[in-house]
C-alpha cells in the first residue's frame, strides 16, 4: 500500500468526509454573521434567535416538548444530571465500556460512576449488571444508545421505575434511531445529545438536553445560561431577550448562534443520511456474514423501529486470523483501504482519560469513593479488544466501495491465517 498523502491526492474517488458542508449550511452560518446576533446573550436582531429555535426545531423533530441547547454532548450530561438534582453522595450507574465523558460528567458533579458491565451482543449496559449494581445511593441510571445499538428502553425504563431512578438517555451516538416508533431521547426522563465533529448530526462542537418535563427544561436553561433563561414576552430589536432569574446557580455552557444556525440546517440533512447509511450497513453486514470468525455487533432487537449508524463495530474471532487481536486486523484493513478505523476504547476501569484519582477538588476521601478498581468489567475487557470499527461516514460512499470493507478483510485474513 502507498503511503496516504500520494495516494489521496491522485485517486480520484475518496471516501467520503465528515463533516460535510452545503450551501444551505453556508447561507445559515452567513445570515447569522449578518444578522449581529453571535450569541444567545446578544442583543435581539429582530428575530428569535438560532439556539432557541434550533432547540425548539429539535425538540419537535424527536417529540419532546423541549429541547435545550448547550456548549457540547458533556455539558449536556452534566447540565442533565444537575437538573436532576444529582450531586455530592449520589451514584449514578454508567456503562463501563464508553466514551470518558460519560463517566466524568458524572464526577464532575461530585456523584459517583458506578461502572457497570456490558452485554456482549449489543454492548450497551447490561441489564442483569445494572439490578446487581443498584444500591441506596443509586440516583440514576446513564443508558448510552452506543455505536450502531440501540438499549433495551423497556426494560430500563422498567427497572428505573421499580428501584425509584431517573433514566437519562445518552444519545450522543444516536440522532434520529427509535425505539417502538419514538424517537430515543423521548423514554427517559431526560436525554443528552452531542454534536461534536464526529456525531451523525454535528457543528463541530455542542450539545443538547431534551425533557418534556417542564421543569427539568427550566432547570436546565438556567443552568446552561448563568441563570438566566428566554424571557416569554416578545423581544424587542436591541434589547436582552434573556430574563435573569437565578433560582439556580448556572454556569456559561451556551451554544454560539453560529453552531446553531449549523445545526439547523444540518438536521434536514439528517433523515436522508440515516437512511443511506442504514441501506449500506445491511448490504456490508451480509458480506461481512460470509467470513469465518466475523460477526458485527449492535442490537437487532425487532422493537428497534428505527436503527442508526454510529461506529459499526466489527468483531473477530483471533482464531480465525491467525491469533492477531482486533486492533492489529482494523489497523491491517484501513491500510488496505485508505481509511481510519478507530478501535474499540478500553473499558472505563483500565481507559487511560478516565482519572477521577487526578481531580484536584476533591479531598483524598471523595477520590478514594471515585476509585475505578472497585470496578469488575469482565465482557467490557474481552470485548473490546476484538473489535474494530468502521465510521459512519464510510456508509455514505457508493455500495461497492463500501463493499471493498468486506473484500480487504477478507484478503487481511488470508494473509493473517497463512503465516
Ligand atoms: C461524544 C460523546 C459524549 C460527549 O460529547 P462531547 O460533545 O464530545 O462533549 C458523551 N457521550 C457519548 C456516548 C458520546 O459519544
Amino acid at each position: 500500500m502507498q503511503s496516504s498523502t500520494a495516494s489521496f491526492e491522485t485517486e480520484p474517488e475518496h471516501w467520503p468526509s465528515w463533516p460535510q458542508t452545503s450551501p444551505e449550511i453556508e447561507e445559515s452560518v452567513c445570515r447569522v454573521l449578518r444578522s449581529g446576533r453571535w450569541a444567545i446573550s446578544g442583543m435581539n436582531a429582530g428575530m428569535h434567535a438560532e439556539e432557541r429555535v434550533f432547540g425548539d426545531e429539535f425538540a419537535s423533530y424527536l417529540g419532546v416538548s423541549h429541547g435545550v441547547p448547550v456548549a457540547n454532548g458533556s455539558a449536556a450530561l452534566v447540565v442533565a444530571l444537575e437538573a436532576l438534582g444529582i450531586g455530592t453522595g449520589d451514584e449514578v450507574l454508567v456503562p463501563g465500556l464508553v466514551w470518558v465523558a460519560c463517566a466524568s460528567a458524572v464526577a464532575r458533579v461530585g456523584a459517583r460512576p458506578v461502572l457497570v458491565d456490558v452485554d456482549e451482543l449489543t454492548l450497551c449496559m447490561s441489564l442483569d449488571a445494572a439490578e446487581a449494581a443498584v444500591g441506596e445511593r443509586t440516583r440514576a441510571i446513564l443508558l448510552v444508545h452506543l455505536y450502531s445499538s440501540v438499549a433495551d428502553l423497556d426494560a430500563f425504563s422498567a427497572l428505573a421505575e421499580r428501584r425509584g431512578l431517573a433514566l437519562i438517555e445518552d444519545c450522543a451516538q444516536a440522532h434520529g434511531a427509535a425505539w417502538r416508533g419514538r424517537r430515543v431521547g423521548t423514554i427517559g426522563r431526560v436525554s443528552a445529545f452531542s454534536f461534536q465533529n464526529s456525531k451523525l448530526l454535528t457543528a463541530g462542537e455542542g450539545g443538547l438536553v431534551a425533557t418534556s418535563d417542564d421543569d427539568l427544561a427550566d432547570a436546565a436553561q438556567q443552568l446552561r445560561g448563568d441563570g438566566r433563561r428566554w424571557t416569554t414576552e416578545n423581544g424587542r430589536r436591541g434589547f436582552p431577550d434573556l430574563d435573569e432569574v437565578g433560582t439556580r446557580q448556572g454556569h456559561n455552557l451556551c451554544m454560539s448562534e453560529l453552531h446553531a444556525a449549523v445545526l439547523r440546517a444540518s438536521l434536514r440533512l439528517l433523515d436522508d443520511q440515516n437512511a443511506r447509511r442504514h441501506a449500506n450497513a445491511l448490504v456490508l453486514e451480509d458480506a461481512l456474514g460470509t467470513l469465518d470468525g466475523v460477526s458485527v455487533v449492535r442490537n437487532r432487537d425487532t422493537r428497534i423501529t428505527q436503527p442508526t449508524f454510529y461506529h459499526l463495530p466489527v468483531r473477530i474471532d483471533p482464531n480465525a486470523f491467525g491469533g492477531a487481536v482486533g486492533e492489529r486486523v482494523g489497523r491491517a484493513v484501513a491500510e488496505e483501504v485508505g481509511l481510519y478505523l478507530e478501535p474499540v476504547d478500553p473499558p472505563l476501569n483500565a481507559h487511560p482519560l478516565y482519572r477521577p484519582d487526578r481531580y484536584t477538588r476533591f479531598n483524598f476521601l471523595h477520590r478514594k469513593w471515585l476509585d475505578v478498581g472497585d470496578f469488575d468489567l469482565p465482557v467490557a475487557t474481552r470485548v473490546s479488544a476484538n473489535c474494530f470499527t468502521i465510521p459512519h461516514h464510510a456508509l455514505l460512499a457508493p455500495q461497492d466501495r463500501v463493499l471493498g470493507l468486506a473484500e480487504a478483510l477478507a484478503h487481511v485474513q488470508r494473509s493473517l491465517s497463512t503465516r
